[in-house]
C-alpha cells in the first residue's frame, strides 16, 4: 500500500487513520484520488466541493468520505456488503465492523490495480459480499464466491477460531483479508478469463486445469483423500490442488498479497542491498508497485529477496514467517498468468495528485 500524509501536518499516517496521531486533525480518505483531507465539522472540504464522513464512521472506523453527488450516507466500501447480521446480533456486528475494515483494503487494492470495480448496485452479477456469523446463525457459513456474490463467516474474525481452524488444516497462513483476496480471484477469473470469447481461456485451462471439471466431486475428493504427496511441485497451497477455480483463487490472492507487501515497501523508501547478503553481488532491489506486463520476471525477482528480508525479520522477532510459501517455476508461471490477467484488464488509473 502507499504511504499516506497526514492533510494538516504532513506526518505519515496510516489507511485507518481517523484522527493524526501527531497533530490531531480529523481526517478522511477520498476514495477517487486515495488521499487524505482534513474535516471539519462532519466535511471535508476537496477542491471546493464538501465530501460528508462515511456514516460508518462511528460504529465501524471507517474513515471513507462520501461523493455528495450520490446523495449517499455510506462511502462506496459499503456498496458491496449485500447481506448483514440483523441489528440484534450485536456480536456479529462487532465483526462485520472489522471485517468491512478488511475489505475497505481490498476494494483500495483492486482499485489501485485498475481492475474493473463494480458493485452488485449498479450491474446485476457484479460484485457483492453476504456476511454473515455462523456462531450468530448457529449454522455454518461456507465461506465461497458463486455469480459475483461473496460469502464470508464473520466468526472467522475471531483469532482464536481462526487459528484453530488453520492448525486443524494444517494452513501456514490464514487471515481475513487473505479470505476476501482468494474469494475475489474467484470473482475475477469468472468475469475476465471465462466471459464469453475470452482470448486467455485457454492458456488458463492449460495452467491450472479444466474447470469445468465437477466442483462437488473435487470436494469431496480433497476432504477424503487430502492433497496428493507431491503437491508442492506444481501447487502454492495443498488448497490450490482441489479444483482449477481454487488453484486459480489462490494464486490470485498470492498476486495481491506480493504486489501490496512490495508496494508498501518501495513506497517506505525501502531499498535492499543484495550486494550485502553473502556470495551474491546483485544490484540493489527497491521494489514497486508498478510492473507493467512485461515485467514479471523482474516482480519475482524482487519479491525473493524481499520476502527473504521480512521472513528473517518475522524469525528475529520469534515469529512466524510472513510469507511461508515458495513459488517455484510452475507456480511462477501460473502467476505470471494472473499478472497477465490483471494488466490487460487494466484502467486507466487517476494518479493522486
Ligand atoms: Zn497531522
Ligand atoms: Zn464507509
Amino acid at each position: 500500500m502507499r504511504s499516506f500524509g497526514c492533510p494538516q501536518c504532513r506526518i505519515n499516517i496510516s489507511f485507518e487513520t481517523l484522527n493524526c496521531w501527531s497533530c490531531g486533525a480529523k481526517v478522511g480518505f477520498h476514495p477517487p484520488t486515495h488521499r487524505f483531507y482534513v474535516i471539519d465539522d462532519d466535511a471535508a472540504d476537496v477542491d471546493g466541493v464538501s465530501w460528508e464522513e462515511c456514516a460508518n464512521r462511528r460504529e465501524w472506523a471507517c474513515n471513507w468520505l462520501v461523493d455528495p453527488a450520490t446523495g449517499r450516507t455510506m462511502c462506496d466500501s459499503a456498496r458491496y456488503i449485500r447481506g448483514r447480521p440483523s441489528a440484534d446480533e450485536t456480536a456479529a456486528l462487532e465483526k462485520l465492523a472489522d471485517t468491512a475494515h478488511w475489505l475497505r483494503r481490498l476494494i483500495y487494492q483492486l482499485d489501485h490495480l485498475g481492475l474493473p470495480l463494480e458493485s452488485y448496485h449498479d450491474k446485476e452479477g457484479a460484485l457483492a459480499f453476504d456476511m454473515f456469523s455462523s456462531i450468530a446463525l448457529g449454522h455454518p457459513v461456507t465461506i465461497g464466491h458463486a455469480n459475483g456474490v461473496i460469502t464470508i463467516d464473520l466468526a472467522e474474525s475471531l483469532d482464536d477460531r481462526r487459528e484453530r481452524l488453520r492448525i486443524q488444516l494444517g494452513e501456514p497462513y490464514r487471515t481475513m483479508l487473505g479470505h476476501l483476496r482468494h474469494e475475489v480471484g474467484h470473482y475475477y477469473e469468472s468475469i475476465l478469463v471465462e466471459k464469453p470469447g475470452g482470448e486467455l481461456l485457454d492458456e488458463c485451462r492449460e495452467l491450472f486445469g479444466d474447470e469445468r471439471a465437477s466442483y462437488s466431486d473435487a470436494i469431496k475428493h480433497h476432504y477424503k483423500y487430502g492433497a496428493p504427496q507431491d503437491w508442492r511441485d506444481s501447487y502454492i497451497s495443498e488448497y490450490a490442488t482441489m479444483h482449477p477455480w481454487e488453484d486459480f483463487a489462490e494464486c490470485f490472492a498470492h498476486y495481491l498479497h506480493l504486489t501490496d507487501t512490495m508496494e508498501t515497501a518501495g513506497a517506505s523508501g525501502m531499498m535492499l542491498s543484495t550486494a550485502r547478503i553473502n556470495d551474491y553481488d546483485g544490484p540493489p532491489i527497491s521494489p514497486r508497485f508498478d510492473y507493467g506486463p512485461e515485467h514479471f520476471e523482474v516482480m519475482l525477482e524482487d519479491w525473493f529477496w524481499v520476502k527473504t528480508f521480512f521472513n528473517r525479520i518475522n524469525r528475529s522477532m520469534g515469529d512466524r514467517d510472513l510469507y511461508p510459501f515458495e513459488i517455484n517455476d510452475v507456480v511462477a508461471r501460473k502467476l505470471a498468468f494472473v499478472h497477465k490477467v490483471v494488466t490487460s484488464a487494466k484502467r486507466p488509473v487517476q494518479q493522486p495528485a
